[in-house]
């Protein structure tokens, strides 16, 4: 059996991957706030842990392998959008779901095994604040229900190295009259009637975000599970609440042995931002014309815990090779085991630009049914090439229309500058531009780069 080997952030050490039921290897992935479409930066841990995931699968097989990722949908957030908005809750949070099933989709991510929605767990998230309650960890005060750090000192803060002082002095803590310890975090809260909220005995309220993860887990996956993974900006203080919750609430287990999180992402060198104008979702990329396995393999040629830097020239390159491959493992037949150097490199902590350039070797040595196999199990590829490696993944008619509009109005008005100026952006853009009695055809060349085709829009 293929040895794992994954870099556990609580030990700070890359450890031999042990299962604690081999029969039923158990991840769990923190999911989005269901608000707004997922950006670029939201991507990145779906694709690192459903690599994990098809490593996983690959390895203990398909039916031994439980995914849990869930959905926050509730949320101030959410609830500000709606206000803002004039729309109801429960319809921003099943279109936004949808949109992100649907864009990951896209981007070759599989399913997890489950994908709870916060609201259908409410119950759970009650019984686990009660017993909190019970045993010393937790406690009620003006309508809220908070977690007593000082119930848990010395062991709060040891996922991020810090301790309990040290976040007090340089955190950015939220300072409540009713708060023991400035430190203490919200397990439950009350709601206004305007706002989303349940029957507790505390009051009708709404849970905190935190509480969320460690009921479902529990729920899900047990008192003690493998993986829990997120990005690195949910470290702290996300996944140290979620550790002192579980753990507190469920002391007979351990909650999750290994924790692995992802580095952000930026764009162009600088972080993704509004006011930068840097900053886009998954969908806008894909609207662009930038396939989705595009994405795929430029997010994969950066080691998961290295900073990614998301270029157009990144992208260019990315379809260059992915469209030679395509070309290559078009040719290949049936199904098949994966290169097994691919897999080895995955196996190394996720090595992911190491499997790349196993893959350049594997097109070189002219293995067909192998490199279709191994771009499957990377989920580069489904059962088929993609069809937008025989031509652009957008549609030109749009410029098409453009240039004969412009080209009948130069031919009235005998100035052909408008024109000449269009046709020197397309041409720029790696098309051809074809003119005759029957009208304008645009043929995109080798080097079609639709990005510079943004001038014109
Ligand atoms: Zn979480």
């Amino acid at each position: 059996m293929t040895e794992i080997k994954l870099y556990n952030t609580r030990s700070r050490k890359k450890e031999r991957f042990e299962p604690i039921d081999p029969d039923n290897v158990r991840m769990y992935v923190c999911g989005p706030t269901v608000y707004d479409r997922a950006h670029l930066g939201n991507a990145r841990p779906v694709v690192v842990f459903d690599v994990l995931f098809r490593l996983l699968r690959h390895v203990y097989g398909p039916d031994h392998v439980t995914y849990v990722r869930n959905f926050t949908d509730v949320d101030d957030k959410i609830n500000a959008r709606a206000a803002e908005s004039g729309r109801e809750i429960s319809q921003i949070t099943a279109e936004t779901t949808q949109w992100f099933l649907e864009d990951m989709g896209e981007l070759g991510a599989l399913e997890p095994t489950h994908m709870p929605r916060a609201t259908q767990y409410i119950p759970q998230m009650v019984a686990m604040i009660e017993d909190l309650i019970e045993k010393g960890h937790a406690y009620e005060a003006e309508g809220h229900v908070l977690f007593a750090v000082d119930s848990w000192r010395g062991k709060y803060g040891r996922l991020s190295g810090r301790s309990v002082d040290d976040m007090i002095a340089g955190a950015r803590v939220e300072v409540a009259p009713y708060k023991r310890n400035p430190m203490d975090f919200v397990l439950w809260k009350p709601s206004t009637p305007d706002l989303p909220g349940w029957d507790s005995p505390w009051g009708r309220g709404r849970p905190g975000w935190h509480i969320e993860c460690s009921a479902m887990a529990y729920e899900l996956l047990g008192e003690s599970f493998d993986i829990h993974g997120g990005g690195n900006d949910l470290m702290f203080p996300h996944h140290e609440n979620e550790i002192a919750q579980s753990c507190c609430a469920h002391p007979e287990g351990d909650f999750a042995k290994v924790w692995m999180h992802n580095e952000m992402l930026q764009v162009e060198g600088k972080k993704m931002s509004k006011s930068l104008g840097n900053f886009f979702t998954v969908r806008d990329l894909l609207d662009q014309g930038v396939p989705g396995e595009v994405i795929r393999f430029v997010f994969l040629s950066t080691h998961y815990r290295k900073p990614m830097d998301w270029t157009a020239e990144k992208a260019r390159e990315a379809e260059k090779t992915l469209k030679k491959w395509y070309a290559k493992a078009a040719q290949g037949v049936g199904m098949g085991e994966p290169y097994v150097a691919v897999v080895q490199a995955l196996a190394d902590d996720l090595n992911t630009p190491l499997a790349i350039s196993e893959l350049h070797q594997l097109y070189l040595a002219d293995d067909v049914s192998t490199l279709r196999h191994t771009l499957q199990f990377l989920g580069l590829m489904t059962d088929d090439v993609p069809d937008w490696i025989s031509g652009p993944a957008i549609d030109l008619s749009v410029f098409v229309d453009m240039f004969s509009e412009e080209r009948a109005k130069a031919m009235r008005n005998k100035d052909f500058s408008k024109v000449d100026r269009l046709k020197t952006v397309l041409i720029a853009a790696g098309i051809e531009v074809r003119m005759s009695k029957e009208g304008v055809e645009l043929v995109p060349g080798p080097d079609f780069d639709p990005a510079k085709l943004e001038a014109l829009k």
